[in-house]
């Protein structure tokens, strides 16, 4: 194999050129950016497209500018600014932080990697991440892309995700202290944009010389896959009432559990019959069809149902609640508004 350093002058050549431009990111080469900003869109990239976090980076950003701003808000309005981008558990983590960051160190963020792991709902890879991209620590930052470039350059013969431990380790021998902040960087945007999932783009790599899947001719066998277990399916009834004034009842959801604290529409449980479901208020309701959701551990087929009514409920506009709820609820109000 050529040497690392090749390497990674061929990787960092190559993100200098066709790095992507990213709301969040400072161009290469250039001072680091605010930490707030790195630590915000990372919480919002784990399990999230860029292309869907960036329209609520830019909202956070915009109406918490700091991470003191966002410290004092109130926990209904990140819940709220946070709806459609799911994993709710990410939004109770995100204040928690940002609350420990204002209060024990002055609302400036841990320089380190093991300062950083310690905030509250800071987990190894975001530590790295706002380590190496904020403030230029040589740290080991893997995510789904650097995993997948990895098991292509180095042929690992195990599938994800038991191959995990030996994608950080095989990662970790190509970390070195020139550009720390780039080079996470570049790697991710290599796995982004060209040794994508599916085909990868190999004409288009730096480090077809390098890589041992490319050697093999055929890249697109890696990585190599385990039959998936089938997602359980569910199934329940969500209630679209609406008072005289053409407002909608929602109600928040428990704080343990999924969606835990998020607004929502009344529901059934997810796992019983709609015909076995009991409405929350007596009204004339009707039927609207059904909507499906894919939730990560069981997809749901959501029966909903309309009809005018009262209650001890949270009275809401139908626009606000659009742009409050959370995705499967967004999806049945609009089946229910028709
Ligand atoms: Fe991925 Fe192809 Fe580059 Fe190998 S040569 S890292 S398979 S894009």
């Amino acid at each position: 194999m050529l040497p690392v350093s090749a390497l990674r002058a061929a990787l960092l050549d190559w993100y200098d050129a066709h790095g992507r431009t990213l709301a969040w990111r400072a161009p290469p080469g250039s001072p680091p950016p605010d930490p707030y900003r790195v630590w915000l869109s990372e919480v919002m990239l784990q399990q999230t497209t860029t292309p869907h976090a960036t329209p609520y980076f830019e909202a956070f950003t915009a109406r918490w500018p700091t991470v003191t701003d966002l410290a004092t808000a109130e926990d209904s309005d990140v819940m709220a600014a946070w709806a459609g981008l799911g994993y709710y558990a990410r939004a109770r983590n995100l204040l928690a932080c940002a609350r420990a960051v204002a209060r024990d160190h002055g609302g400036v963020f841990p320089d380190t990697e093991a300062g950083l792991l310690a905030l509250p709902g800071v987990g190894a890879y975001t530590a790295a991440a706002v380590a190496a991209i904020a403030f230029g620590r040589p740290a080991n930052v893997v995510d789904g892309n650097v995993e997948r470039v990895m098991v292509r350059l180095f042929a690992v013969g195990t599938p994800l995700p038991a191959a995990k431990p030996e994608l950080k380790r095989l990662a970790a021998t190509l970390v070195a202290d020139d550009r720390p902040a780039d080079w996470p960087q570049a790697l991710m945007d290599l796995g982004a944009t060209v040794c994508r999932p599916g085909r990868p783009l190999c004409e288009a790599c730096p480090l077809t010389g390098w890589c041992a899947a490319f050697a093999s001719g055929q890249p697109e066998r890696w990585p190599l896959k385990t039959k998936k277990a089938d997602r359980p399916h569910r199934t329940g009834v969500a209630w679209v009432l609406r008072d005289g004034q053409g407002r909608v009842a929602l109600m928040r959801r428990p704080d343990k559990g999924l969606l835990g604290g998020m607004m929502g529409l009344p529901t059934s449980a997810w796992g019983v019959s709609p015909a076995d479901a009991a409405p929350p208020v007596a009204a004339d309701w009707r039927a609207a069809g059904a909507i499906e959701h894919v939730f990560t551990h069981f997809s749901l087929t959501l029966t909903v149902r309309v009809a005018e009514g009262e209650g001890d409920f949270v009275w809401t506009d139908p626009e606000a609640a659009l742009g409050a709820l959370p995705t499967v609820f967004r999806k049945a109000l609009e089946r229910g508004l028709g």
